[in-house]
């Protein structure tokens, strides 16, 4: 493990931890860093910041030209993740989250831009609410924040919202997140209205009156516990009306969080039959079973619920097929009082979002199952390219929104180390390798950490 080194010029040597420290015209270089995107493996360089943006790599420039120097060496350096689908729980319920935990987890976790869900108390529903968490969001160190808004009044799926007005309050993404719409003519408006302005609608599938009062998948270990199920069919079913109307009125519908088989084999059905819908899929999906609710924990405790050992190899042979747009984490946290609940009255949610690429990284790449390329591109390109951003890139001229990553080192996970106000997670010890060691979003450093170089080595 190469340490980090940093080295200022200047007489008044910013930390570049510190947030605006990094005053503009100062140039940083990743010496010797190993850069890698979803386009491919690049080799060995010096990449140079400057100005907030990517200036160049291996310019022939002198010491002095330098302002602050990090030592890559033996690290990989790639665009910072981009991450859709994030719950900061701000405004209104600050004892799980709120700006400042969640956007410093995000950069902890090597996210350099996330999308805020709408369910907060009040729901972001009015273009003031949107405009208050942009403004806020720009004074908050850590992720770039764009918000998302409610697609129904209070999510209460009766009335829309005014799309128009929450996309020029800043809005990027229609979303009643947490809640499905049950109301198939309401998601049918709301599409149309989505299909005018070119706004990204994302849809929680999942049939509301079919989930009832299910707490965990439906099937053999439901039973075994004696447990409300929550059937696959309640999301493939779902799926397939949001993929239908997404065909319909040619709306781009982003679908969250596909758990299943079936829900996945609909979309991809639906995306293979015209539907301009995208995929996505998230971390615990991909990793976890339903077989860990066997502990009663309702750590495990997600909507769509943890499914079988079967549905998890079918997601993951859909990522590997490119199938799937986006690795979205629905990062959720909530209170250990919550969660420390019975299994029937503690809210769903995992505080996910500092383990994603590791776990991710352990679990898939390093196993054999997907290569490195793609799994960086499901947390880059992928996710810009269902927003219709610019693709993340190393090139010069791009923001200079970096992570780096120390592939090498195995560290276990430990919760009461996250910048997330929730300090729990279902991967409690687990030895991982991949942990992102600094992240800079716009030219500035956002997230460093430091106790990995005295991390043990496994
Ligand atoms: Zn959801």
């Amino acid at each position: 493990m190469s340490s980090m080194q940093q080295r200022s010029t200047s007489d008044n040597d910013p930390r570049l931890i510190e947030g605006p420290a990094t005053r503009s015209g100062d140039r940083t270089v990743f010496r010797n860093a190993h850069l890698v995107d979803g386009s491919g493996d690049h080799g060995v360089h010096d990449l140079y910041v400057k100005d907030g943006r990517i200036e160049g790599w291996d310019l022939e420039l002198a010491a002095t030209d330098v302002d602050h120097v990090i030592d890559a060496a033996g690290l990989l350096v790639t665009p910072a993740f981009v991450d859709l689908h994030v719950h900061l729980r701000d405004p209104g319920q600050e004892q799980k989250e709120d700006l400042a935990s969640g956007l410093a987890a995000a950069a902890a976790g090597g996210f350099g831009t996330v999308i805020s869900m709408a369910n907060t108390d009040p729901v972001v529903d009015e273009p003031g609410l949107v405009a208050d968490l942009v403004r806020r969001g720009s004074r908050t160190p850590g992720a770039r924040l764009h918000p998302a808004a409610a697609l129904s009044h209070g999510l209460r799926g009766d009335t829309l919202t005014d799309f128009a007005a929450l996309k020029v309050a800043g809005a990027v993404m229609i979303t009643d997140d947490g809640i499905p719409v049950a109301d198939s003519h309401l998601m049918r408006r709301a599409c149309e209205y989505a299909a005018e302005l070119g706004l990204v609608i994302q849809t929680h599938s999942e049939e509301p009156a079919l989930r009832a009062g299910g707490v965990m998948n439906e099937g053999a270990v439901s039973r075994l516990l004696g447990l409300p199920g929550n059937p696959d069919t309640a999301e493939s079913l779902m799926i397939f009306r949001d993929g239908e109307l997404a065909r319909m009125t040619g709306a781009r519908v982003h679908i969250a969080h596909v758990s299943s088989k079936r829900g996945m084999q609909v979309a991809e059905w639906l995306k293979a039959n015209g539907a301009p819908i995208t995929i996505e899929v998230t971390p615990h999906h991909l990793t976890l079973t339903d077989e860990s609710l066997t502990s009663f924990d309702p750590l495990f405790k997600v909507a769509p619920p943890l499914r079988t050992a079967n549905d998890v190899a079918y997601l993951r042979e859909a990522v590997r097929r490119g199938v799937v747009d986006n690795i979205g984490t629905d990062h959720a946290p909530h209170t250990r009082a919550e969660k420390e609940r019975d299994m029937l009255n503690a809210p769903f949610g995992i505080s996910n979002i500092e383990v994603c690429f590791p776990l991710l990284y352990t679990e898939l790449v390093l196993s054999g199952e997907l290569e490195l390329t793609k799994l960086l591109h499901l947390l880059q390109g992928g996710p810009a390219a269902v927003m219709g951003w610019h693709g993340p890139s190393l090139q010069p001229g791009s923001p200079a929104d970096l992570t780096v990553l120390d592939l090498d080192t195995a560290a276990p996970v430990k919760g009461a180390d996250f910048g997330s106000k929730a300090k729990w997670t279902p991967w409690e010890g687990q030895s991982l390798r991949g942990w992102p060691v600094l992240t800079m979003v716009g030219g500035r450093v956002e997230y460093e950490r430091s106790e990995l170089t005295q991390a043990e080595s496994v």
